[in-house]
């Protein structure tokens, strides 16, 4: 169940009709929202938008905590095997829970065959690189194969049926779907009928780039990237599972350099990601992982590649 946003000070009826219809809410998404964003969607003064935003702060307890209790959360984090070591050791031990992971690269790089094979190495027991538990896909390219991840999963001893099982696919057609399939997801963790362990976002920034082509609109989008990030990592931390979102490169042009590619998404997703990749194409069926931004672990490339295990170790 969504927040009862009507219970901040300053948030009748109306203003909660409006609220919700632009997708605030609950408090987290009130929480992190702008005084001018919100004061804008819900015709309220600068001032009360930051009232709102204060209480809903206060709602959840935002603020700080002790190294030491965090230490002990992390005492729980988890990892899921990407199928290669090389790739785990670039990570840490593996993805991990808590957190969210991000892949760019260009077209045919991995990015999805790293979803498709955490889906399946997620369900094996903690002893074989798993959490042993199950998956929420949203796949918003129609990229997400069945028969792919029965073949990776015979192919890691499993039984493809149950393994198949274990995986709720959804694709979504519009940003706005996106979103509120993390809702969805969000409310199946609530009633805690699914151990999910991983949510797989494939591709997190497509949809975003493509409904908000315009620059005009280009605030409206990063605020709703922001948005959806923020439920993906609430969800992280509060079910202790791992986020895997994957994430498109565009080409910009630099006089000196010729065209270089940028991960999409902005400074958004550049903060938000806890550990970001770039899969960059080598021979064949043969890719480099690049580790660019993690807050314990040290910059670095390995290689990797394809085949019918998913990601393996060259
Ligand atoms: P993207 O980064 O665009 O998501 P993908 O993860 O879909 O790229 O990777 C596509 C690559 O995966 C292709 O080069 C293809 O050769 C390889 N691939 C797909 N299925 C298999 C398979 N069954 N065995 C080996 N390689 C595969
Ligand atoms: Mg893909």
């Amino acid at each position: 169940m969504p927040d009862d946003i009507e219970k901040l000070p300053g948030v009748g009826p109306k203003t909660a009709e409006k609220l919700r219809e632009v997708g605030f809410i609950d408090f987290m998404s009130i929480a992190v929202a702008s005084a001018g964003e919100l004061g804008a969607t819900a015709d309220v003064s600068e001032a009360t938008a930051n009232k709102i935003i204060q209480a809903a702060r206060d709602q959840l307890e935002m603020g700080f905590e002790t190294a030491e209790k965090l230490l002990e959360k992390r005492k729980d984090v988890g990892y899921i095997t990407t199928g290669s070591e090389q790739m785990n050791k670039l990570l840490g031990r593996g993805v991990q829970t808590q957190a969210i992971t991000e892949a760019h690269g260009q077209f045919g790089s991995g990015k999805t065959q790293l979803g498709l094979t955490l889906s399946v190495t997620v369900q094996k027991p903690v002893d074989e690189g798993g959490l042993g538990g199950k998956v929420a896909f949203i796949d918003t390219e129609n990229t997400f194969r069945p028969e792919r991840v029965a073949q990776i999963a015979r192919e890691l001893d499993m039984n493809p049926e149950e393994v198949l099982k274990n995986i709720f696919v959804a694709r979504a057609f519009n940003s706005d779907h996106q979103m509120f399939l993390a809702e969805q997801v969000n409310n199946l963790l609530k009633d805690q009928k699914e151990n999910i362990r991983l949510i797989v976002v494939d591709s997190m920034t497509g949809h975003f780039r493509s409904d908000y082509a315009g620059r005009g609109t280009l605030s409206v989008r990063q605020q709703k990237l922001n948005r959806h990030l923020h439920l993906l990592q609430k969800m992280a931390d509060q079910y202790n599972l791992a986020v895997y979102i994957t994430n498109q490169v565009m080409a910009t042009p630099d006089a000196f350099f010729g065209p270089t590619m940028k991960a999409a998404g902005g400074h958004i997703l550049a903060h938000a990601a806890t550990y970001r990749m770039f899969f960059i194409k080598s021979k064949a069926n043969k890719k480099i992982a690049r580790l660019i931004d993690s807050p314990d672990m040290p910059e670095g490339e390995v290689l990797f590649q394809l085949t019918e295990k998913g990601i393996e170790d060259v």
